[in-house]
């Protein structure tokens, strides 16, 4: 009898809080983002995810030569302005002014992380010092370099990211819940804390990886009932785990946004027990660069190619310490891998003059997928791994 007499006073509740969720989504997405992007943040991310939702569906023709067209600025920038490239480029006997495709990257050096450390001072473009955003701290076992963002390089990251989310469905204004245990963030200032709020994102404050942060946090879920969960492929899958393991799911499916700085394949089945068969996995992190998300249709991942180039060269050995210039010449001769063969990733950032991230070796390996047109008719490559 109570169950009858409750049933009806719930469901207008839902719905009212669904209505509510849905009109404050479209007012965020349409009124309260674009202030806070454009007066705010001073940046074009909307104009730029306008372009990127165009492009995704460009003749792989067109993209090539708008990826070309942009290395080419990037290169002839790094080489005018910053002191490391400076270098590089004249004892490699490089004009990046005669650089018209990214088959011309192969005639320099990688960038390791022992240069990164050795000359990261001379990485950052004087104009763009002080004035880039600051580096970030990786999400993976703390190998990662840290990187700085100049507004524009941010701005791109923004649009990319925000381009991948709709692809499972989490559009900008909608309730996430970030999870990454485990992770040291920094303290965020009141402009963070402001733009999460307005945002909807959610995050446990605890960082720890134990039973009581875990409860904790399963609270904090269940209050904001989030429309989608955002979490890193490692702690995400834990997090799964221990629900499943103590029978705690209480809700209805949400899609997952799995990242992986390190390309490692996420825990699918028990992140599909704990919050629905959604899984939708990126590669690279969300606070620096993504490099590659999945669709629908879960056939790879897609190479923001807009933004990045990403290069897989035949597996190698470990990059040796540097010589005192930072050339690496054993790096110099490495072959692309084979389609279908499993190769050393290689990054290259087109948008972020800040600090150029040129040839990048990442440390990760992955595969080109297959060459047949993904279903979702997006022609971005998507990368396996
Ligand atoms: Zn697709």
């Amino acid at each position: 009898m109570t169950r009858v007499e409750r049933a009806p006073l719930r469901r207008p509740q839902t719905s009212l809080r669904q209505s509510g969720d849905r009109a404050y989504a479209a007012l965020f997405e349409g009124v309260l983002l674009p202030v806070w992007e454009r007066a705010v943040c001073r940046r074009d991310t909307l104009a730029q995810l306008t372009g990127l939702e165009e492009s995704q569906w460009d003749a792989r023709e067109t993209r090539d030569k708008a990826q070309a067209s942009a290395l080419h600025e990037l290169l002839c920038y790094a080489g005018r302005n910053v002191p490391y490239y400076r270098e590089l480029f004249r004892k490699c006997r490089f004009d990046p002014r005669g650089a018209h495709s990214r088959a011309h990257l192969a005639e320099l050096p990688l960038l390791t992380r022992e240069i990164i450390a050795e000359r990261y001072d001379d990485l950052i473009d004087p104009a763009h010092r002080r004035r880039n955003g600051k580096p970030c701290t990786s999400l993976s076992s703390g190998k990662a370099p840290a990187f700085e963002y100049s507004g524009a390089g941010e701005g791109w990251r923004q649009a990319v990211t925000m381009r991948a989310d709709a692809w499972a469905g989490y559009r900008p204004g909608r309730k996430g819940f970030f999870y990454s245990a485990g992770v040291a963030g920094r303290p965020l200032d009141l402009k963070s804390r402001l733009g999460r709020a307005l945002r909807r994102e959610t995050s446990p404050e605890s960082t720890h990886a134990d039973d009581a942060a875990r409860r904790k946090a399963l609270e904090l879920f269940k209050q904001t009932r989030p429309d989608v969960m955002i979490c890193d492929a490692e702690s995400g899958a834990e997090f799964a785990g221990w629900i499943v393991e103590q029978g705690l799911r209480d809700w209805d499916d949400l899609p997952v946004i799995c990242s992986s700085e390190s390309g490692l394949l996420a825990d699918r089945a028990v992140l599909s027990q704990a919050f629905g068969p959604g899984i939708f996995e990126t590669y690279g992190s969300r606070k620096t660069l993504l490099v590659g998300a999945e669709c629908q249709e879960h056939t790879g991942l897609h190479v923001s190619e807009e933004n990045v180039i990403v290069e897989l060269l035949e597996l190698g050995m470990v990059a040796p310490s540097p010589t005192p210039t930072g050339l690496q010449q054993p790096q110099r001769n490495r072959q692309p891998a084979g389609r279908g063969e499993l190769g050393d990733v290689v990054v290259t950032n087109l948008h972020n003059y800040g600090m150029p991230m040129i040839r990048y070796l990442t440390g990760d390996v992955a595969r080109l997928a297959s060459e047949e047109p993904c279903r979702c008719g997006r022609s971005l490559v998507r990368l396996e791994h």
